[in-house]
Formats: structure tokens, sequence, C-alpha cells
């Protein structure tokens, strides 16, 4: 078995083919030179200092020896061919495989507006990312410039704020994060960061990234304001890394298209993570999930396919994100929430609610900001697609598995 992607769907794998009795060889090609890890507190904890690097390690270092894998880090697997099922590596080797899988994650967009290769000017994937912001930021003081309005820039937003720096935060949307839960729920976390300090200039890109000496100093706006800026943080979203599996002929449709099963186009080439594009069964279309808990399900999934197994990926998609002191845990198809109806449960000026969205009479979706617990009853939900009455779904005094 060859997995390609040392993130966590690749490291779920591995430890799913052992958990599953698999006793032959596993190889797994991991580009960085940092034993598997998990993003999650990049932008959170490990960048505030309050958790260190064994936060976020799935496995422990000596896992792998002890399971017998070829971890082979700073190697990038360059090309992969199905025919002779072979696997080419950086390092001038080839590796062969009886099944393989592509866990190659995603990388950030790069948007090239001038002055983006000024030294001060960030992307944010990785955890040598977040240990050079920390640097920066650690001590406070620092007038950053955040371009992009999604869950990242969101997140590092806050971190940085509450390291005592300056945040002004860009993005295309009128009310950030409203791509993903609307403008009604974006402004719970807009108000809460403004709070704190953060200064939002939306809808407005960066026109131009203004340097002295070749390091930042300023960022024109599209809309003419020119901030200050010791740091810019680009975070526009990412692209899956789809390369190797393009270049081996496989089918490509906004990430590496896979069945519910995650076998790609070729029957013995598997994709788990942010770069598989898989089809869900709950509602019949392909969908891409670039969260946490996909990476550990997919990657489960992938491990007992490639082992023959009968296994689908049908979990309901779940992600979750910490801001100041906003805690929020997200599940359902965002996809159908475009047309739903919003229905909340408990207090937005409070910020303490469950929010649902219900497309045709069923909850398709339901987010809980510093309400705990109720998940499990979230999900039960949206997975019996029934019809509810969205007056007893608002009123807190009936619980939710009355429903
Ligand atoms: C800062 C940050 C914060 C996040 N916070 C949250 C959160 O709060 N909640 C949530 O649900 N999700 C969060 N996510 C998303 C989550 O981390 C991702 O969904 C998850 O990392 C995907 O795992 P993956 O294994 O598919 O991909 P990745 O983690 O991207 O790992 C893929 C690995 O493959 C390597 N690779 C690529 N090409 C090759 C090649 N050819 N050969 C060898 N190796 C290769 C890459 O270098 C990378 O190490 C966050 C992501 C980031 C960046």
């Amino acid at each position: 078995m060859v997995i390609i992607g040392g993130g966590l769907a690749g490291a779920t794998a591995a430890e799913t083919l052992r958990k599953e009795g698999y006793a032959g060889t596993i190889t797994l090609v991991a580009q960085e030179t940092e034993i598997p890890y998990q993003r999650p507190p990049l932008s959170k904890g490990f960048l505030a200092g309050k958790e260190g690097g064994d936060a976020l390690l799935p496995l422990p270092a000596s896992w792998y020896p002890d399971h017998n894998i070829t971890l082979l880090t700073g190697t990038t697997a360059t090309a992969l061919d199905p025919q002779a099922h072979t696997v080419t590596l950086s390092n001038g080797t080839t590796v062969a495989y009886a099944k393989a899988l592509i866990a190659t994650g995603a990388e950030p967009r790069h948007i090239s507006f001038p002055g983006v290769d000024l030294k001060g000017v960030h992307t944010f994937r990785t955890k040598a990312d977040s240990l050079a912001l920390k640097d920066l930021l650690t001590g406070g003081g620092k007038n950053v410039v955040m371009v992009g309005s999604g869950w990242i820039g969101m997140e590092i937003a806050a971190t940085a704020t509450e390291l005592g720096n300056h945040v002004a935060l860009l993005g295309l949307e009128d009310v950030p994060l409203s791509v993903a839960i609307g403008n009604e729920l974006g402004t719970v976390f807009a108000d809460r960061h403004q709070e704190a300090g953060v200064q939002f200039l939306l809808p407005a890109s960066a026109a131009e990234i203004q340097g002295t000496h070749g390091h930042v100093s300023s960022v024109l706006t599209t809309t003419g304001v020119t901030l200050p800026a010791d740091v810019v943080i680009v975070a526009v979203g990412v692209v899956p890394n789809t390369e190797l599996a393009q270049a081996a002929g496989l089918t490509i449709n906004n990430g590496v298209e896979v069945s519910a099963a995650l076998q790609t186009s070729d029957p013995d080439v598997f994709a788990a993570g942010d770069v598989a594009n898989s089809l869900h069964p709950f509602t019949g279309a392909h969908a891409r999930s670039e969260h946490w808990a996909n990476a550990i399900a997919s990657g489960k999934v992938a491990a007992q396919s490639m082992l023959g197994q009968d296994a689908v990926l049908d979990d309901i998609p779940y992600f979750y994100t910490d801001q100041f002191d906003l805690g929020m845990e997200y599940s359902g198809f965002g996809a159908l929430t475009k047309d739903a109806e919003l229905v909340v449960r408990g207090s937005l000026e409070k910020r303490a609610f469950i929010a649902f969205w219900v497309l045709e009479g069923r909850v398709v979706a339901g987010m809980n900001v510093n309400v705990w617990d109720v998940q499990d009853a979230i999900k039960a939900l949206i997975a019996s697609r029934r019809i509810i009455d969205t007056r007893a779904l608002a009123d807190p005094q009936t619980p939710l598995e009355d429903i």
C-alpha cells in the first residue's frame, strides 16, 4: 500500500490499515519534513502559544516505526503510473503498489496583486507558517492586514488580536463568513471581532501591497484606503493538490473525483481528505470538504476500501471553529442551505444559540454557538429527513430529540 500525503487523511489511512489487520508493507510519502500533524490548532492555540507541538500530532512519532510504516518525510511523489502500479519519488526511487491513496490535501490560493512577494506577506497552511507568524505576532503591537474573511482569516484575526496586535480585515463579502453561514450569523462573529478591536473594511480587497526596503509597510485597498501594515496575511481559500492525479490521467472535477467508496477513476487508486471530491449518498451529489473531521472519516473509509471492504463515506459533514469566546460546531450540507429557511433557537444577541437551515420542511444543516452536546441530536434530525415543526425547532423548551 502506498499513501501519498502525510496529513491527517494519510495518517488516519495508515492507522486504519493496521487496525483492520493489514500486515503488508505501507509506505507513507510526506512532502513536509514534519511527521503527520493536524492543522486546526495552527490558527488557534498553537499560534497563541497556548498549545505545544504535541497537540498537533494525531499519532506519536513512535507509532510509525512501531507499526512498521515506512514514513518518508521530506519526500514528494512526483508521478503515479496506474498501468505499472508505481509511484515515483523525489529521491529518485520508485515504489510499487497494489493500492494507492492520494491524500495530497490542498494549498493556499495565491493572488498576484502587486507587492505580494514583499517580506512580511504570508499565506497560512503549515506548521512552519504558524511558527513564522507566531514569532511576529507574539508580544503584540503589530499592524496586521488580513486579506480574507473566511474561517481561517477570521480565526487568525482573532488570535492576532488576542496577542495584542491591531488587525484590519479585507474581504469580498459584505459580512465575514456570509458565504458559509449567511449575513445574519456572520454578523454574530463580526460583532464579536469588532468588540475586540478588529477593523473590517468590507467589501474590499488589496489593490497593492506597498513596501520599503523590500518589506511590507502598507496596503492600498481597492476602495482607496491606505492601511499601515507590518504583516499581511493572505487567506483567500485553498486549491486541491491535483497535479499528480491529473498527470496520472485520473478524473479531476473540483479535486480528484471519487465514488462514495473513495475510489478514483482507476480501481486501484483512492483519494481522501481535502483533495477528494466524493459522491455523498445522502445528497446524491459530489462534494469536496476542507475540514478536519472529513480528513479523519475519509482516511478511514479509503483504507477500508483499499482492503476490499464494503465501506462508504456517508458521515454528515462536520466542522468547528473557535474565535475569541465563540465556540461553534456545524454539521450538515452547506450546498443545501442556500435556499433554506433559517430557524434560530436561543439568542443571537447573547451569542448562545443553535441555528438550523430548513429546506422544504427538513433540517439540512445545524450550527451551535456556545451551546454544547447537541451535535448528535442535530445530526439525527438531518439524517432522519423528517418534516419538522419549525416552531418546536425554535423553542428551547422542546428537547431536540422530541422534534
Ligand atoms: C490553519 C488551519 C486551521 C484549520 N482549522 C480547522 C478547524 O478549526 N476545523 C476544521 O474542521 N478544519 C480546519 N482546518 C482544515 C483541516 O485542517 C483540513 O481539512 C485537513 O488538514 C485536511 O487534511 P488532508 O490530510 O486532506 O490534507 P493536508 O493536511 O493538506 O495534508 C496533505 C499533505 O500532503 C502533502 N503532499 C501534497 N502533495 C504531495 C506529494 N505529491 N507527495 C507527497 N506529499 C504531498 C502536503 O505537503 C501535506 O502535508 C484548518 C486548516 C488550516 C490550514
